[in-house]
């Protein structure tokens, strides 16, 4: 089994992903590409595709539910990176369950994280 993530992809299609400026800055060491970001505010912006009715990041390739994977993942926002997988730390986790249920998924069990994981 490969990691749950690579087959869903819900999340990057089910919130608004904002990011302080600074993370799309590179002269303060940001990562993020600018131009697939929007601004949301004067300290904010935003990953563009995902500050919309039916939010989906620009960043994202693939088809949810199917094979899917972030175009920019070793620069993806902190947000990205801090949204953790149900039970990949030990409990579950309601925006991973809330986004999979968008997209008819039942929420990840804690063998199928653990058997992902152990896959890498
Ligand atoms: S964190 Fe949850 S919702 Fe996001 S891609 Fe992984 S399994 Fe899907
Ligand atoms: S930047 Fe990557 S991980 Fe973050 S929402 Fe977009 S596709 Fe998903």
């Amino acid at each position: 089994m490969s990691h749950p993530c690579l087959s869903c992809g819900a999340c990057c299609a089910a919130y608004r992903v904002s990011l302080h400026w600074s993370e799309a800055e590179p002269s303060l060491g940001g990562v993020v590409p600018v131009a697939l970001t929007e601004v949301l505010d004067a300290h904010q912006r935003c990953m563009r595709g995902t500050w919309s009715k039916q939010p989906r990041c620009v960043a994202l390739e693939g088809d949810i539910g199917g094979r899917t994977h972030c175009t920019i993942y070793d620069a993806r926002p902190s947000a990205c990176r801090e949204l953790r997988m149900s039970w990949e730390d030990g409990a579950p986790n309601p925006q991973c369950d809330r986004a999979r249920a968008l997209y008819s998924m039942a929420p990840l069990t804690k063998e199928d994280a653990e058997a992902g994981l152990a896959a890498g």
